[in-house]
């Protein structure tokens, strides 16, 4: 069969319907899919032996002739072995097969086959169970380093090694080598086909190297070029001119004087509105670092050149947390405030949406609600993402469109490693607040297990009784035995609290909330414990972002282990907002290595970069952005963590290669922009 790149699956031997649509979950259609299928491993079955010297235990390549008619006993139902012995010059070798029935005819006495597994000796007779047979002569998937493929049901990683193999052999050569000649020449990579064929079947580890090396490059040139062609895209364009001499008539707002590091960031985002071209800028910083003071000053600026600003925010909670204190804090300057959220009733939304339209709200808080095709601004002219890790690039753009280029200011309380910032934010400009407000008390965190729980419970009474309040955040909603596999003890917000109000603390006052309650029963405990009516508050984690009630001074978390570190610092970071000392207790009865190495990190360290750069060492970048939050093209074989010195050689030569080209309009570019296109397929208008 003669293959092309673009020849389907299903024209393959041995692949029916049913095969075709299974490999296509796998994002598998044609060959030249199947190239870029990259293995998740490899198992190196190279190792030959003679039956006498085979060691013991490890897994080897015998080659050996079946010595007789291979014997098949039922030994009860469900149980079939399949018996033979082999032989080669040095000895004997007893084999035994667990249900594979039709060995007994496959094998033939008298031939010869590679056997591959484990060496097992009892006594003086040598034995292998259930080895990878094959012929002599035919082998593909014995005597080589055999790629491991990620699977699905009715796809055995043997069936996807014999096909990636046709693939390889019949149309590597056929992928045109994108890379410019003098990427190769000075990154000393490897051409394009001995890199597909060596990614799949290296011969040696060190082929596999350089063919790795140069998949992985390739990706990150591509990423690095697309996300430098979105932001040089940017440079072109026009946005509103905001004037501003000074901020001082907003500061005077302020009922507290801003930290050097607010003052910065607020004069970054001042002149960037007033450049003439859009602001496009990513504000980190920590929890209680402020953000909030900065996004403020951006909408004044707005504001003050007649410019609606739009302020999205992950969850109504926040929302409204926001629209209060932003009222507060503004409508002095007569600057008026609305809230845009999914529970209101239609006909506030309508309200809202029509003083929206006609340009008599100049700052709108919402949710989501707010992208909604029927909302529609005045003069949009500053779009504030908080908490931006939750929004991905299309929902900005989506909130952007409703304005003509309009300002967008994207704020971050998951720091993220320098290094990876700069790939991860290409397209945006990055303002760090390094500095915390003065006066603040360092939480003091603590790791318990189950044997200090009751001193826990009194430290609770003690900080009520002192006035203080308490949040205790739990991973489960109900207590369901099926999604927890059986972990018995996960502790579950509404019978934890129910437990903890009648049993423990039946002269405090108990609320919980979790984010299957509806959103107004949610309100009302959240209002409740802001206002101090509540001394306890159970609740899992929705209270994570950005919720904001200074007297509360304790932290509990429950099941410590299963949250994510940045997550948990986050959590922590819900107390210590206040003039009070905080405490924030991890409680974990995990007796594993890593979580102790993790939760450990927690009491080492307040700094939330460092333990983002711990998070991401033991998670990897997939979970530590979680669910491709990021916006991000998908990558396949590159990781952003652990390939860095390739990420700033891929950004330095796509750099050297668009100063030479900025639109990659040159011929010998064009496979690399269709490259580019293809990774950015989410953002199809890149080019312009
Ligand atoms: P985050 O960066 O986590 O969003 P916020 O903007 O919510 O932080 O600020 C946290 C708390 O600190 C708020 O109560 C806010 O009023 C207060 N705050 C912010 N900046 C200052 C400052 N410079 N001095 C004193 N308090 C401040
Ligand atoms: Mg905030």
């Amino acid at each position: 069969m003669e293959l092309g790149l673009n020849t389907p699956v299903s024209d393959f031997p041995g692949i029916g319907p049913a095969r075709a649509q299974k490999l296509a979950k796998l994002g598998i259609a044609t060959a030249g899919d199947l190239l870029h299928y990259f293995p998740r491993n490899y198992e190196d079955r190279r190792s030959r032996s003679s039956i006498i010297r085979a060691p013991e235990g490890e897994p080897v390549c015998i080659q050996a002739m079946v010595a007789e008619t291979p014997r098949l006993s039922r030994v009860r139902r469900g149980l079939d072995l399949v018996k033979v012995k082999a032989v080669d010059h040095s000895g004997m070798l007893h084999i035994t097969y667990f249900n594979q029935a039709y060995l007994k005819d496959a094998l033939r006495s008298g031939e010869e086959y590679i056997f591959f597994g484990k060496i097992e000796v009892n006594g003086r007779s040598k034995q292998m169970t259930n080895p990878v047979t094959e012929p002599v002569g035919k082998n593909t998937v014995t005597g080589c380093i055999l790629p491991v493929y990620p699977l699905t049901a009715g796809i055995s990683n043997n069936l996807m090694a014999s096909l990636t193999r046709r693939a390889v052999d019949g149309c590597a050569h056929l992928v045109e080598e994108a890379l410019p000649k003098t990427v190769l020449r000075d990154y000393e990579l490897a051409q394009s086909d001995f890199s597909y064929k060596n990614i799949h079947f290296p011969e040696h580890f060190e082929l596999l190297d350089l063919a790795r090396r140069r998949l992985i490059f390739e990706e990150l040139f591509y990423l690095a070029a697309g996300l430098a062609l979105l932001k040089g895209r940017r440079s072109g364009a026009r946005g509103p001119v905001c004037r501003c001499e000074s901020l001082t008539s907003f500061l005077d707002l302020l009922p507290f004087s801003p930290t050097a590091a607010q003052l910065r960031v607020m004069d970054e985002c001042r002149e960037d509105m007033a450049g003439g071209r859009p602001m496009n800028r990513l504000v980190q910083g920590d929890v209680g670092s402020g953000k909030t003071a900065v996004a403020a000053a951006a909408a004044w600026v707005a504001i003050q050149n007649g410019l609606q600003t739009a302020l999205m925010a992950p969850t109504e909670i926040l929302a409204r947390q926001h629209a209060n204190s932003l009222r507060q804090l503004l409508s002095p300057a007569g600057i008026r405030v609305g809230l845009l959220v999914g529970s209101m009733t239609q006909a506030q939304k309508k309200d809202v949406r029509q003083q929206l339209k006609a340009g008599d709200l100049q700052l709108v808080v919402g949710t989501h609600a707010l992208l909604s095709g029927s909302v529609e601004f005045g003069h949009l002219g500053l779009v504030i993402a908080d908490e931006q890790h939750r929004f991905g690039v299309s929902q900005r753009a989506a909130l952007t469109a409703k304005g003509e280029r309009p300002h967008v200011l994207v704020m971050s309380a998951t720091p993220i490693p320098r290094t990876l910032a700069l790939i991860v934010y290409g397209d945006l400009d990055v303002s760090v607040i390094d500095e915390l407000p003065p006066g603040r008390i360092p939480v003091e965190t603590f790791v318990i297990g189950e044997d200090k729980r009751q001193r826990m419970y009194g430290f609770v009474r003690k900080l009520a009784h002192e006035g203080r309040q308490v949040y205790m955040v739990c991973p489960a909603v109900e207590d369901n035995p099926d999604s927890w596999e059986g972990l018995p003890d996960l502790k579950s917000v509404t019978s934890y609290a129910e437990e903890l109000r009648r049993q423990v603390f039946p002269d405090l006052r108990v609320g919980f909330v979790h984010g299957k309650l509806k959103t107004k029963e949610k309100e009302a405990v959240m209002g409740a414990f802001s206002a101090g009516e509540l001394d306890v508050l159970v609740s899992t984690t929705v209270i994570e972002v950005g919720v904001d009630v200074p007297n509360a001074a304790l932290m509990i978390v429950e099941n410590a282990e299963r949250f994510g570190l940045s997550q948990l610092h986050q959590l922590r970071g819900r107390v210590g907002r206040g003039k009070h000392q905080s405490y924030c207790v991890l409680v974990s009865s995990s007796r594993s290595e890593v979580s102790r190495t993790r939760l450990k990190a927690m009491t080492d360290t307040t700094d939330g970069f460092k333990i983002a750069e711990e998070d991401l060492k033991l998670r990897g970048p997939g979970d530590f952005f979680g669910n491709r939050q990021h916006g991000l093209p998908q990558l396949r074989i590159a990781d952003l963590a652990g390939d860095m010195r390739l990420l700033s050689q891929a950004q330095e030569a796509a750099r050297a290669v668009l100063t030479r080209d900025p639109n990659l309009s040159l011929p010998e570019h064009q496979a690399v922009r269709e490259r580019i296109h293809t990774l950015f397929a989410e953002q199809a208008d890149i080019f312009n």
